[in-house]
């Protein structure tokens, strides 16, 4: 059973029309770039490549069909977020600049809609990290910290004041994002399809790469025929764990995430809960929930399993279940009205240093990737994009000092060991989660 089954039913796909799709590759073709995986990171690198050079003979190849990897099936949350602690080693200014680019891939989200005339309900509703213990008001005010060093001002609530912007008599405090914002993955998806189809960028769907012979001419041998072509973009993002090519899979593990969604609340709950500024959560755990708004409806996100392959897990009816006990604790109010209309879930990929990778590699250093973008992908995936349309191009000297161009890290160990590491780091954040209660 894969995800898109209808047990695992994912609003947000609504918005794709799967009834009709580009027909896939049969034969032999040629293309000038080819770019594999249907989501943000190869659509937006598409996008920025076929506006800068409007002649250029581009092909994007996708197994399923647009939409149908993580770009289609997340939260929805435009982050401007840092993993600061793991930044430590490289100097303010990389840190500073790979902030403002985080920032700016939001007003880029902005640009293309208007630019391609689609709606993806960007929302710029900011995004709240909260303390639902009084230990995590201590971290979130070192984040604070962190962010101030850089020169980022980042405003800290207290019990009263997220109260007001949320009621939960489990959050304590939180830490705000002003500049974040909330869209319809879907809808962004589907748009960013329509705006390169448009622009002359040839979509093949059901078309599954299956082997990369490399050389100054590669070869991408697909289900249905090849293509040649001296540029390839990999945007696999968390799939790279499904593939064989044998490239970067050593540098991040893919999780699943699981997603449940409420029907649209009636007036008087959402007067009791609050929510008036409708912004986007995550509780300040290491193993957390990420909650958002979308119409009158609650999406409540978070628990993870290790991801072996394409097929949904065996065991998700109790992670479902598990999460909706969490809403529960969270919103109590809920309880015994709500119905929940839709659950899915999709994979993330996590890197060491919760950072991603963008970059080029292969025998004729003709590859070009971006993945591991560790549950920040609707922002980080539309930079990567971007970027890697300037790397195709030659045109890459303005990301100098974008900190994920840099990847120095060691690669992870093979299986199983890959997965034992996982176990143990996870039951090891279970546990400094159950300490921060006590503290
Ligand atoms: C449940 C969930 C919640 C999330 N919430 C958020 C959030 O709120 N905010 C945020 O910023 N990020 C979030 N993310 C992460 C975000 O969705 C991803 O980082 C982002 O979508 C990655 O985009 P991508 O284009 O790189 O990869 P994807 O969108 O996953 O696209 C990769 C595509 O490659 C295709 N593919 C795989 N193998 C092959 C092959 N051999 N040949 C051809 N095609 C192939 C797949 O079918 C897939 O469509 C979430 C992810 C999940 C799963």
């Amino acid at each position: 059973m894969t995800f898109s089954s209808a047990l695992d039913e994912c609003f947000w796909l609504d918005a794709v029309d799967t009834g009709h799709l580009e027909p896939p590759v049969q034969g032999n073709e040629e293309a000038e770039v080819v770019l594999v995986g249907g989501g943000y990171t190869s659509l937006v690198a598409a996008y920025f490549l076929k506006r800068q050079c409007p002649e250029m003979d581009m092909a994007v190849l996708e197994s399923d069909y647009l939409g149908f990897g993580s770009s289609g099936r997340n939260a929805g949350m435009v982050l401007h977020e840092l993993h600061t602690d793991r930044l430590g080693r490289h100097g303010p200014r990389s840190v500073r600049f790979t902030y403002d680019q985080a920032v700016a891939a939001i007003d880029t989200i902005e640009e293309i809609s208007r630019e391609s005339g689609f709606d993806c309900e960007l929302e710029r509703t900011g995004y709240l990290k909260i303390a639902v213990h009084p230990a995590h008001l201590r971290k979130l005010a070192k984040i604070q910290a962190s962010y101030g060093k850089l020169g980022v001002e980042l405003p800290l609530l207290n019990g009263e004041e997220i109260q007001a912007a949320v009621r939960s008599r489990r959050f304590k405090g939180a830490l705000r994002f002003p500049q974040a914002a909330m869209l319809h993955p879907g809808k962004y998806v589907a748009g960013l399809k329509q705006a390169i189809k448009k622009a002359g960028v040839r979509i093949y769907e059901q078309t599954r790469v299956t082997a990369i012979r490399e050389g100054a001419e590669l070869e991408v041998i697909t289900s249905g025929g090849t293509l040649r072509s001296p540029n390839l973009v990999l945007g696999l993002n968390a799939y790279w764990a499904d593939n064989r090519f044998g490239i970067l899979r050593d540098r991040a593990v893919s999780l699943l995430s699981f997603i449940i969604l409420t029907e649209p609340l009636p007036d008087d709950l959402w007067k009791e809960l609050g929510w008036s500024g409708r912004q986007g959560y995550s509780d300040a755990r290491r193993i957390h929930n990420y909650v958002r708004v979308t119409g009158k409806r609650i999406l409540f996100g978070g628990r993870v399993a290790y991801h072996f392959g394409m097929e949904a897990p065996a065991g998700r009816e109790r992670i479902y279940d598990r999460l909706y006990q969490e809403m529960l604790e969270t919103f109590p109010c809920l309880e015994g009205v709500v119905s929940i209309t839709h659950r899915w879930c999709g994979p993330v990929a996590i890197t060491r240093r919760h950072t991603p990778l963008i970059g080029r590699t292969g025998k004729k250093d003709n590859i070009y990737y971006a993945m591991g973008y560790s549950g920040m992908g609707a922002s980080l995936a539309t930079l990567a994009g971007r970027v890697l349309a300037d790397l195709v191009r030659g045109e890459d000297r303005r990301w100098q000092d974008l900190l994920y161009l840099r990847d120095r890290t060691l690669p992870l160990p093979p299986e199983p060991l890959r997965f034992l590491a996982f176990q143990g780091s996870y039951h090891g954040m279970r546990l400094l989660d159950g300490l921060d209660r006590w503290r």
